[in-house]
């Protein structure tokens, strides 16, 4: 258990003078490029609380970009690593192996979806990750061409960076970005022309369209896919699309790669949210919440599509690391012993409960969705759809001077994404939904 208070207490107002002096290093240290949601120093954190060096307790309803999804330093994690660090730090897998990269992969080939035999690889980065599943594709199928959607986010590698749809800021003047990259209308109900009630038919009719007479189906190495699109806006495709995308590549020999990074470990209510319509990925992408905040991502898939690539033609130095693996397993066991598959269910209850109140008083709430405990409301000009990212700031620098951290998404600069901690204390969750409700009644 953490032994931080978990009650929301300024004492500043954000920031702090300390966190404004550290922040004047960080200006002339760190690159510019970098962003920077909230503008405070962290000084630990646990449970639904950030505390900075000023002594200020914040509400983390961002869990560091579904990351934390147990907990900063949640106890078996901390447990784990310390006697990892202790007993080695690094031999690199591929030199002399080690227990926990297996019991981490035999996890995750238990967990992910699907009863047929899997095996795993085990990364750094989600984004390495990604750039891995579309290797393993290519190598199996012999083919070149990988489809992604319209609001995707898969990174910011060089080929990543071509499967991301938005150009500002992940793009914007970093090409030329790799070819055989193929963008598809995304369904996405809101925004659907033909209107929300015909866009899983429409959507999937479009994209199989233009897979079969503008790319041949038989040229398609992969189609990858969010399950819940993250950077995008937590655009939830409507059911139908998912399976219908995923019956078409099993029909033409495609491998069916599902991008769990920011959906996966309990994030939605189940371990991983293809689970949602029983889709059964060939590849799944993990990292984000797999191991309580240390940098560790995998592949897991068909053992024949991930045994097809040669001897030695996967790897990398870090590639799961002990200490990260360790954390992984104290993470995983978190997840399962402490139900939290089911907390991210009622946690998701709570929030979108809150949010359609809130949606039926403002009519700046286009849209409230999601699944589980990652759950956005849309803002739009009231009487339409067209996109708010102007009320946006505003609620979350409102929000930020009370003490929530919110995070911001969408391809239009105008969803306000919610994805606490799972072990957040109800208390916490509540009050920081009070505070959004009046962050959007002054806007
Ligand atoms: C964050 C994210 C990635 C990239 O992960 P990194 O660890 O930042 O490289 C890829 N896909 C999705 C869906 C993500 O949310």
């Amino acid at each position: 258990m953490t032994s931080i208070p978990q009650v929301r207490k300024l004492v500043t107002a954000i920031p702090g003078p300390k966190s404004q002096e550290i922040l004047k290093r960080r200006a002339d240290a760190v690159s510019a490029a970098l962003g920077m949601a909230i503008p405070m120093i962290v000084e630990r954190a646990g449970g639904g609380i950030l505390v900075d060096v000023d002594g200020n307790s914040i509400i983390d309803m961002g869990a560091g970009i579904a990351v934390v999804n147990v907990g900063n330093s949640a106890d078996r994690v901390v447990a784990n690593v310390k006697a990892q660090v202790e007993a080695f730090t690094h031999t690199c897998f591929m030199v002399a192996p080690y227990l926990g990269y297996i019991e981490v992969c035999e996890a995750l080939n238990r967990l992910t979806p699907g009863t047929h035999k899997k095996k795993s690889i085990l990364l750094n980065s989600g984004a390495e990750a990604l750039e891995n599943a579309v290797k393993i594709a290519r190598s199996y199928t012999k083919r070149q061409a990988v489809v992604v959607f319209e609001h995707g986010y898969h990174g910011r590698t060089n080929l990543t960076m071509a499967m991301t749809a938005k150009n500002m800021p992940y793009k914007e003047g970093f090409g030329p970005f790799t070819p055989e990259i193929y963008r598809m209308p995304m369904a996405y109900p809101l925004r659907w022309p033909g209107g929300a009630q015909n866009c899983a038919s429409d959507a999937l009719n479009v994209v199989i369209h233009k897979m079969e007479k503008e790319l041949g189906a038989k040229n398609i190495a992969a189609i990858v896919i969010e399950p819940i699109q993250g950077e995008g806006g937590f655009i939830v495709p409507p059911k139908g699309f998912l399976p219908g995308l995923a019956k078409f590549a099993t029909e033409n020999g495609i491998v069916f790669i599902a991008d769990e990074v920011q959906t996966g470990f309990a994030r939605t209510g189940q371990m991983f949210a293809s689970e949602d319509e029983g889709v059964v990925p060939d590849l799944i992408a993990t990292a984000k919440g797999i191991a309580g905040g240390l940098p560790l991502a995998g592949v897991t898939g068909r053992a024949e599509i991930m045994d097809s690539v040669h001897a030695s033609g996967l790897g990398g130095t870090f590639g799961g690391s002990p200490i990260a693996c360790a954390a992984a397993l104290g993470a995983i066991a978190t997840i399962e012993q402490e139900n939290l598959c089911d907390r991210a269910k009622e946690i998701g209850t709570i929030i979108s409960d809150a949010l359609n109140a809130m949606k039926a008083k403002y009519s700046i709430i286009g849209e409230v969705r999601g699944r589980g405990a990652m759950q956005a409301i849309e803002l739009v000009i009231p009487g339409g759809i067209e996109p708010n990212p102007v009320a946006l700031t505003s609620i979350i620098k409102f929000c930020q001077s009370e003490g929530v951290l919110i995070l911001s998404a969408g391809t239009y600069g105008n969803v306000i994404r919610l994805l606490p901690p799972l072990v957040i204390p109800e208390n916490l969750l509540r009050e920081a939904l009070e505070i959004l409700d009046r962050a959007i009644a002054q806007a």
